[in-house]
């Protein structure tokens, strides 16, 4: 398929989600034989469409490390292409910075294997659940973010502090303390995810959904900012909010 979107990738066929939008990688390589410089979503042409999304979760999973959401073994990443009835999720217990694609596991909307060598996420009951109740989801991010996290713990809501938090996130519902792995936090998890970008999981961390990987990113880095901007001015002893007609008008302005 040619893909329009305007990632500036150009008329080129669209490898990572056929029937969605473009996932934009601004990587360059440049092939020996030729000396020209080519876009990344050039060479993904020749990748199928599982690989392409394998190569993001794993380019997603190492950010999240680097950017300190995600701790050595805990946090995990999936995906699926468009509306499809099986996802890719990372392997339980691997350091996450050196997940590599293949050491990624396939699973059903049961949680079941379906494809892969290595163990799957213990959390993969809540992914497959998610991926059950949200039709509209193809990416879900599970990361430990401290500020968002501790936020829960103490019961503090998050308030619209930030125009993107308010716009993009809206009410993030904290999700009673489960066990992790347990079917009774995936029902807990499905519940909650409903008309909901993220969630925050009671002393355990957080989750972001997304149409594509760069959204449910998206959704758990914006989380952890509106946290951590709401943490610093209660230290100050104010935390001043967006009006709500505000956030009403800029919502009618953007249509969104
Ligand atoms: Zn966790």
């Amino acid at each position: 398929m040619i893909c329009s979107c305007d990632s500036g990738a150009g008329q080129v066929e669209c490898f990572h989600l056929e029937g969605s939008r473009h996932v934009v990688n601004r990587n360059f390589y440049e092939p020996a034989e030729s000396g020209l410089t080519v876009q990344m979503e050039d060479r993904g042409k020749f990748l199928s469409q599982d690989e392409g999304l394998k190569q993001e979760i794993v380019r997603m999973t190492s950010l999240l490390y680097d950017r300190g959401l995600i701790t050595a073994v805990g946090g995990n990443v999936s995906a699926r292409n468009a509306g499809a009835k099986e996802f890719w999720i990372t392997p339980s217990n691997l350091f996450k910075k050196d997940v590599t694609p293949g050491d990624l596991v396939k699973c059903d909307l049961q949680a079941k294997v379906v494809k892969g060598l290595m163990k799957p996420s213990i959390e993969t009951p809540f992914h497959a659940a998610i991926f059950r109740r949200r039709e509209d989801v193809n990416a879900v991010v599970h990361a430990h973010n401290p500020i968002a996290t501790a936020l829960g713990v103490a019961g503090v809501e998050i308030e619209p502090v930030t125009m993107e938090g308010a716009l993009l996130l809206g009410e993030v519902p904290i999700v009673p303390f489960k066990n992790p792995g347990t079917s009774a936090l995936a029902e807990a998890v499905a519940e909650h995810i409903v008309g909901h970008r993220a969630l925050i999981l009671k002393n355990h961390g957080v989750i972001g959904v997304g149409y594509e990987l760069v959204e449910a990113m998206s959704a758990v880095e914006i989380l952890e900012e509106a946290a951590t901007i709401m943490y610093v001015s209660k230290i100050f002893g104010k935390t001043t909010t967006i009006p709500r007609e505000e956030i009403e008008a800029i919502k009618k302005l953007y249509k969104i």
